[in-house]
């Protein structure tokens, strides 16, 4: 597709951050480019169109996906949290990330029950935070229909932890 050359283009990559050993790829550049974030926005909503009922959105740069999504597919928005920022009763998910470990949240009683559930994000590294997110959102009560990433980072093999869903990323390094 024409957004993934762009986008491949537009990717920049920093050695040894945030910890020596960690090739961090810094998708900034993308998101700052309108032609490539409406690209990227299109080509993730028209991948799964019909599909969902709501996209779920990772913080943070999942958010900004979320809410191009959203309001290109006229479809409910959710938030998934890092850990302790969210009110009320939320569901709780620990998990171990390429670097550290982290914690994810999701507000319970958004949405009806069975509510079919798009995931995105920016990056798949490991795959630990997109499984995370899927079982906050089996937990809530919904079906995840799909994953949607901007960039996969195919070596760790993160597709492997997500179990059935498909995962539709972009750009593969
Ligand atoms: P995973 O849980 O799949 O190992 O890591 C994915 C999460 O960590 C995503 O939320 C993503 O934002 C972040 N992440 C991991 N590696 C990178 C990276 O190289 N660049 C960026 N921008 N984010 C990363």
């Amino acid at each position: 597709i024409p957004a993934a050359q762009h986008v491949h283009t537009l990717l920049a990559s920093y050695p040894d951050f945030p910890q020596p050993g960690i090739l961090f790829r810094d998708l900034n550049p993308v998101f700052a480019d309108a032609v490539a974030f409406r690209a990227i926005i299109d080509d993730l909503s028209e991948r799964y169109r019909g599909q969902f009922d709501a996209v779920a959105g990772i913080e943070a740069r999942g958010f900004l996906l979320a809410a191009g999504i959203g309001y290109a597919a006229q479809c409910a928005v959710l938030a998934v949290r890092k850990g302790g920022k969210l009110p009320g009763t939320v569901l709780t998910e620990e998990y171990d990330l390429e670097y550290g470990s982290a914690r994810l949240e999701l507000e319970v009683g958004q949405l009806p029950a069975g509510s079919r559930v798009l995931i995105v994000d920016d990056v798949l590294a490991t795959g630990g935070t997109v499984a995370a997110t899927a079982r906050l959102i089996e937990r809530a009560g919904y079906l995840t229909i799909g994953v949607g990433v901007v960039l996969e980072l195919a070596e760790l093999d993160g597709r492997s932890r997500i179990g059935d869903a498909p995962v539709h990323t972009i750009v593969s390094v």
